[in-house]
């Protein structure tokens, strides 16, 4: 063998044998890295440190207890949740929620996120998953926390398990591990998503994630408690009118409260003053709206007004026609089920569904769209009802075709017609125009009779964004 080809081959080893070795040193140094975050155990956060969000933290004080003291709800074979899951906008402190948790608690907290799990080695998800657990476990009581849970949770598509997808593998870990430790074991886990919609049903099943806790973009009384809470930290002057910062901030999530405030101080540092004062926030101010998707102050009041008004449409139309249905909160800030929304209690599971009641139930759909056309006029209605167009429409489409409520098509279903007869379903579209038609017609009518009412509620809606069931009692 000529000298040149030992020299070569022994090249190609060096080689091989270094991308080899390259190749299991950034695996073993991936593992490593993720290790860390685990490690990172300890929690000095207090439910004190966050402001707003009182029913989540209500909420969560029952399961500090349960932690604390298992064998109290074992004596009763009462079964606490094992996972709880926070949905809601990001920047709403969940993470600083789950933190404050173990905090309370005093127990270790291991955080991780879905996200790190995506772009792994294959199989070393699921492995993570059972370390992460067994030193949990180790620990004895402790949270477990795993924020953007969608990367791993998603809906699986077709339904069914297929146990080759790296994704899957992931997930089915953390169930076993989730049934595996049992319910006196001091163990929570945490999980959060901005997401819920997209979420595998499996992770919500009893036993694993059934706590679902909203986490809300904080009303006006919460961004106010926010401010203050960031305000008194950060060595301000106390003239700073703290109502007028909380219109300001309307639609800001607590993450962007905190960011204000701290740009506010950089600001005054910048400029060696002795406090934070109302300059330094609203330059801030424009900092920072300047890097998100918010309007400027003037269109944010108009979108709070109009708004105010369109969800005084549903709620007064709502109490008006269906007034053995209560409207238990109504809210113009936006949250995981649209903009603004009301919430109307749950009528009982087995309800008669009836064709006086649907038309009611559209009534109350198009009464946001009414209001805002009544107000504002034809030509300044919003894309706000487009989420109640879309349910309104398929509602009024089942009315018609599938439940026979029309007069004037009958009692025909159009899907069968259509099928067999081979008929195209454009013959229904008149019908359920004019139903529509029809109703929109009537809340028309309802509206304009009760304007003073509606505006009322509008009124208070902008003072205070979030009205609940004994506010609209009084009017
Ligand atoms: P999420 O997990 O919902 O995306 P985080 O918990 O990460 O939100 O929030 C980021 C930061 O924003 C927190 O560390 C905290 O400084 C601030 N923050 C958010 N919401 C609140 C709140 N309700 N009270 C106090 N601070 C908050
Ligand atoms: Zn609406």
């Amino acid at each position: 063998m000529e000298s040149y080809q030992v020299i070569a081959i022994i090249g190609v080893l060096i080689f091989i044998y270094f991308i080899f070795f390259r190749n299991k040193k950034s695996a073993q140094k991936e593992i490593n890295k993720l290790n860390e975050v685990e490690y990172n155990s300890t929690s000095n956060t207090k439910f004190n440190d966050v402001a707003g969000n009182y029913e989540a933290k209500e909420s969560l004080l029952e399961i500090v207890d349960f932690i604390k003291k298992p064998d109290k709800y074992k004596r009763f074979n009462a079964r606490m949740p094992k996972g709880v899951l926070l949905y809601g906008a990001p920047g709403t402190g969940k993470t600083l929620m789950a933190k404050a948790l173990a905090g309370e608690a005093g127990v270790p907290f291991y955080a991780v996120s879905g996200s790190d799990f995506v772009q792994i080695y294959a199989g070393l998800g699921a492995g993570r998953i059972r370390t992460l657990f067994k030193k949990a476990k180790k620990a004895g009581k402790s949270v477990i926390f795993i924020d953007e849970i969608d990367a791993i949770g998603k809906k699986r598509v077709g339904g069914n398990m297929r146990g080759s997808d790296e994704g899957d593998r992931t997930l089915n870990a953390l169930l076993t591990e989730m049934s595996g430790f049992s319910d006196d074991s001091g163990i929570v886990v945490v999980a959060a998503t901005n997401r819920i919609d997209t979420l595998d049903n499996a992770l919500l099943r009893p036993g694993r994630f059934d706590r679902q806790i909203e986490i809300m973009l904080p009303d006006r009384n919460a961004r106010k408690d926010i401010l203050n809470l960031y305000l008194e930290k950060r060595n301000s002057d106390d003239k700073i009118d703290v109502d007028k910062l909380a219109d300001l901030t309307v639609y800001f999530s607590g993450a962007m409260i905190e960011n204000l405030i701290n740009e506010a101080a950089l600001l005054a540092i910048r400029e060696s003053s002795e406090k934070i004062n109302i300059n330094h926030i609203e330059n801030a101010y424009l900092n920072v709206i300047a890097g998100t998707e918010q309007k400027n102050p003037t269109d944010n009041k108009r979108q709070k007004e109009i708004t105010s008004y369109h969800e005084a449409g549903h709620a007064f139309v709502s109490r008006y026609l269906m007034p053995e249905n209560k409207v238990i909160r109504v809210s113009i800030i936006p949250t995981s089920k649209g903009a603004g929304g009301y919430t109307l209690s749950t009528p009982g599971e087995n309800e008669v569904v009836t064709k006086a009641k649907i038309k009611k139930q559209l009534s109350v759909l198009m009464a946001g769209r009414v209001a805002e056309e009544v107000f504002f006029g034809k030509d300044n209605v919003t894309i706000g009802a487009q989420n109640d167009i879309e349910r309104s429409t398929s509602i009024a489409i089942d009315y018609v075709a599938k439940y026979g409520m029309d007069e004037s098509t009958g009692f025909v279903n159009f899907n069968v017609m259509a099928d067999k007869l081979n008929m195209s379903l454009n013959s229904i579209e008149s019908s359920i125009k004019k139903l529509i038609d029809e109703l929109y017609f009537e809340v028309m009518h309802i509206i304009e009779k009760n304007r003073d009412k509606v505006e009322e509620i509008a009124k208070l809606l902008i003072e205070k964004e979030v009205l609940y069931e004994s506010d609209l009692n009084n009017i």
